[in-house]
């Protein structure tokens, strides 16, 4: 699709946070041209001309820590303390789940994404394989991570995956991870560490996220859980942590002198009671912080704009200082740091040769008005409300409220209905 974006704020993230004015081409799966208003080369054929009407063009939202298939537990589980909530709630639910359950649950989710304007998830669930077909049958561009524990799968299997899943899609790629220190034994996570160094790969987990967890970590071993990960050589060629919400100032070190990222997630932190990322000190010390929404039972949405805005105001709330954590640099979190996270070195800012993964927010609605200052307004005000168009990989997959294509979401939420009731029953 040739598709001719006109009369549009630009929000490119190319550098900050400055808005131009003009359009944006797309041309197949990339970005043809952003820049001033300008002619068509003669003969040019446009499948589509959108008149922007004013409104801002920006890169899609990168949701760095999801996991999507959990839509079947929204709402079922709420209102206890995550050990409590994982393990009498959540993980015999899980082990009921089957591979179709998986890709109809991440489905649901993939629709709200659409919605809040995300254009790529970092996911960590059940049956990678599964998730990834829902993702390619709906448009939705996925990073995938191994989530192994000492309950499966096996390091055999990690291997496979690693080396199917990346070949499987231009939408799809898979990074190798574990689910938590607490889930997984030493002997496995040495093993883990083997094929990190095999293929030179970098890691994710879930890391730090309560003060349980890192005590237990430092008990069992003398060590936190990100300097537990690096004694065993996991952070050899990068990767990083979701959560991170105790870390040391030794942890913080050690990210930064090693350019490891951190995914924060405080709604999920939130409503777990988990606590309060330091995010403003990961940022004094350079290190490259991504934002995620966590799964849909523990958040309970899938909603980047709630979660910029727990970001900022969680920040100002614990440094006690409103001019903590400027909204210019939690956008930046929730796009291009986001990106560089999940190495979509292609889908970050807004640019000639970009694959074309972009959103419309509309400012013609009451709570982006006045137009002091559109960033703010975005972070501080805006809502998924707003998002007015979301396109993955040159494709609009939702416009106006409405979804692209045969998708049918009154399938798709009889589907999850039925799924619950069944693993529930
Ligand atoms: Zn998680």
């Amino acid at each position: 699709m040739n598709i001719r974006f006109y009369n549009a704020r630009i929000l490119t993230m190319e550098q900050g946070c400055d808005l131009i004015r003009g359009e944006l081409w797309t041309k197949g799966e990339r970005i043809a041209y952003v820049g001033p208003e300008k002619e068509a080369e003669p003969g040019t054929v446009w499948d589509e001309q959108i008149d922007c009407q004013g409104n801002v063009l920006m890169p899609g939202f990168k949701n760095a820590h999801t996991h999507s298939a959990m839509t079947a537990m929204r709402s079922f589980a709420d209102d206890m303390p995550l050990q409590e909530w994982l393990n009498t709630r959540i993980f015999p639910l899980e082990a009921k789940m089957t591979e179709q359950d998986n890709n109809d649950l991440t489905k649901l989710a993939i629709l709200e994404y659409l919605t809040t304007g995300v254009t790529a998830i970092f996911d960590m669930y059940l049956s990678p394989k599964d998730i990834a077909q829902a993702c390619i049958d709906m448009g939705m561009r996925c990073v995938l991570v191994s989530g192994l524990n000492k309950f499966g799968p096996s390091v055999k299997e990690m291997e496979n995956r690693y080396l199917s899943l990346n070949r499987l899609h231009p939408l799809i790629s898979y990074r190798m991870g574990v689910h938590a220190e607490y889930t997984c034994d030493r002997g496995l996570l040495e093993e883990v560490s083997g094929l990190i160094h095999q293929y030179r790969a970098p890691l994710f987990a879930h890391l730090s996220e309560t003060e349980l967890e890192t005590r237990e970590c430092v008990e069992r071993y003398g060590m936190t859980p990100p300097r537990f990960f690096d004694s065993l050589g996991l952070f050899d060629f990068g990767g990083g942590g979701y959560h991170c919400v105790y870390f040391t100032e030794e942890d913080m070190d050690l990210f930064a002198k090693k350019g490891l990222h951190i995914v924060t997630n405080p709604g999920s932190n939130t409503k777990l009671a988990s606590g309060i990322a330091p995010v403003g000190r990961f940022l004094e010390k350079k290190i490259n912080v991504a934002i995620g929404t966590d799964g849909p039972s523990s958040n309970n949405c899938l909603d980047m704009f709630r979660e910029m805005f727990l970001v900022t105001g969680l920040a100002k709330l614990l440094q006690k200082d409103a001019a903590a954590m400027d909204a210019r640099e939690v956008l930046a979190m929730a796009t291009v740091n986001g990106a560089r996270a999940m190495g979509l070195a292609d889908a970050d800012i807004l640019a000639e040769g970009k694959l074309a993964d972009l959103i419309l927010i509309d400012l013609h609605q009451p709570n982006m008005q006045p137009l002091n200052n559109i960033v703010k307004n975005i972070v501080y005000s805006g809502s998924k409300q707003n998002v007015k168009l979301t396109m993955i990989n040159g494709q609009i997959l939702y416009r106006d409220g409405r979804f692209a294509g045969d998708v049918d979401p009154e399938a798709i939420y009889r589907k999850a209905n039925e799924i619950i009731a069944r693993l529930a029953g």
